[in-house]
């Protein structure tokens, strides 16, 4: 399975992804928005994107498909409570379904609620794991929930199903904000070193040499990983003095959620 990130320098800081099989040539594009830097970067290596695969049904997730589909033919894939919003789907996905591409790689749907009540994640069980997360986990970060989502049920996906990935699964997030989240784990917890010096180390490091992190790596800079962490509920507690002394994961993530939206 090969990789190909792309930096399409969208206002939003879009990261777009093609999942390669290296046997057969054939690709996955993952929530394309400019579909020309996704046809692009395949016409460049010589991939024909069959399939096109969007998270769930925000603008920047699926307004490239028009453009692919017509320049490829690719079938488009997506979440089946999300697919008569974004139009034109191919196949509606549901939690344990499986994609595959070309000959070599199987991906798993996870049913991911939380950001919009309709998000999928895929996982690919490789030697080296991997997950597209479109915006429901971000490096040291959650996706927000003012746009169709509900905190508590993202909660819920990140203790159900996303912390209990392998830790040595690589993060490929819809989005590139890690070093702006790290400033917010730090407003958070300013004594987390390794957020520190990650910040530090990266501050002017472009999009597409940001490192890719595992889901390990994240429980050590992310605040929606870290609710239990003394200083993270201690902070909590002056903003929030409703919050009891030993709060429930769940609180403190919708706490964490909501300062967030301020930050
Ligand atoms: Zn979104
Ligand atoms: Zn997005």
């Amino acid at each position: 399975m090969h990789i190909e990130r792309i930096w399409p320098d969208t206002k939003l800081r879009n990261y777009h992804f093609l999942v390669v099989c290296e046997e057969t040539g054939d690709a996955l594009a993952v929530d394309p928005w400019d579909a020309e830097a996704v046809l692009a970067v395949a016409r460049q290596h010589g991939w024909n994107i069959t399939q096109i695969l969007n998270t769930h049904h925000h603008h920047d997730h699926c307004d490239g498909n028009a453009r692919i589909v017509e320049a490829t033919g690719a079938r488009v894939l997506a979440h089946a409570g999300a697919a008569s919003i974004i139009g034109k789907v191919d196949v509606g996905l549901a939690d344990g379904d499986s994609i595959r591409i070309g000959r070599s790689i199987e991906l798993e749907c996870l049913d991911t609620p939380g950001h919009t009540m309709s998000h999928v994640c895929l996982f690919a069980h490789a030697d080296k794991p991997a997950l597209f997360s479109g915006d429901t986990l971000f490096n040291a970060g959650a996706g927000n929930c003012h746009n169709g989502g509900d905190p508590a049920t993202l909660y819920e996906t990140f203790a159900t199903r996303i912390a209990r990935l392998p830790d040595a699964t690589t993060i490929y997030p819809g989005h590139e904000y890690l070093v702006n989240n790290l400033g917010f784990t730090l407003s958070r917890e300013p004594g987390n070193a390794v957020a520190l010096a990650m910040k530090n180390r990266l501050a002017q490091t472009g999009p597409l040499d940001i490192p890719l992190t595992t889901l390990g790596e994240e429980k050590h800079f992310n605040s929606f990983f870290r609710l239990g962490n003394p200083e993270i509920i201690n902070g909590l507690r002056q903003q929030f003095p409703d919050l009891p002394e030993n709060p429930a994961p769940r609180e403190v993530f919708v706490r964490l959620r909501e300062l967030r939206n301020k930050w």
